[in-house]
């Protein structure tokens, strides 16, 4: 199977012979929902930047579809990969949030009717029809992350990219993006989402890519992966809290010893049940 979108030998230096991304490969496969794990200052960001296009890789190339996707060709990748910033404010330019939920939709030149249904869609998955005619800086901070994922939503891209999407959300405002990252997913799209929780990780993550120091540490199956305490010591991460318990019943003999870490709290309570997933 041809991957979606591929990085080849990534390199990109803000600062000559700084590399934030040194020799980055990636395939990434159509409806695959992608953890990206890494402390602060890994990189995650910077290729997030170069696979939406926004900056152009000093090294290395990105194949989209099996098409490198040369400097003149970044538009492509703009149409194709969708992304959340990791700060809000870098990316809201419009003065109502129905104004800036169009504004991706427009720029594809589609027809206005397409346009306006495309925005109501992105505003009823996001919960925003209330907010479509205020000024989008002057929402809190977890309203503005809604804002940019309609956005995103909007530009109805195969790929997606959210970088820290949970960041300034309220519990009820991650529950929310997690049912409509599902959605998403059933709906066949590809999902990247940089985060620093390992719980959403192994509970969401089809795979997991392990960033540090501008190069992937590790990349598989997030049981194996976040299981691995030589990437976790390198890459400065945590276990995932429901791997701790899990350890802790097989330890008491209250778990079967041989069956793999559940990934979420209710299919461990089905496995302590006898039932399985
Ligand atoms: P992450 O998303 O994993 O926290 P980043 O991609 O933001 O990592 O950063 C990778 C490296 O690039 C870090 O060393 C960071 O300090 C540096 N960096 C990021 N953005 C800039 C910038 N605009 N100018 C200079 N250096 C930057």
């Amino acid at each position: 199977m041809q991957p979606v979108l591929q990085a080849k030998g990534l390199r990109f230096c803000y600062e000559a012979d700084k590399p934030a991304l040194d020799g980055v490969s990636l395939d990434i496969f159509a409806g695959e929902r992608i953890a990206v794990l890494g402390p602060n200052g890994a990189g995650k960001s910077t290729l997030f930047l170069c696979l939406t296009g926004v900056l152009a890789p000093d090294g290395g190339e990105i194949v989209l579809h099996g098409q490198t996707v040369g400097r003149k060709g970044r538009k492509r990748l703009c149409e194709h990969v969708g992304v959340v910033f990791q700060n809000a404010d870098d990316q809201i330019i419009a003065s109502t949030v129905a104004a800036e939920v169009s504004f991706g939709p427009m720029n594809l030149r589609l027809p206005r009717d397409e346009v306006a249904r495309r925005v109501d869609n992105a505003l009823d998955y996001m919960d925003l029809q209330a907010f479509r005619a205020r000024p989008p800086h002057d929402l809190s901070g977890g309203e503005k992350k809604r804002v940019t994922i309609a956005d995103m939503l909007a530009m109805q891209s195969e790929v997606l990219l959210l970088d820290e999407p949970f960041a300034s959300l309220d519990p009820a405002g991650s529950e929310r993006l997690e049912a409509v990252l599902a959605r998403l997913s059933d709906e066949g799209r590809t999902l990247l989402i940089a985060t620093h929780d390992m719980d959403f990780a192994l509970r969401w993550a089809t795979r997991a890519v392990v960033f540090a120091g501008g190069s992937v540490l590790a990349d598989g199956a997030p049981q194996a992966v976040l299981a691995d305490d030589t990437v976790l010591r390198r890459a400065q991460l945590r276990r995932p809290l429901l791997m701790e318990v899990w350890d802790t019943l097989r330890e008491r003999g209250l778990a079967p010893a041989d069956a793999p870490c559940p990934v979420s709290a209710g299919a461990l309570a089905r496995l302590l049940d006898g039932r399985a997933d």
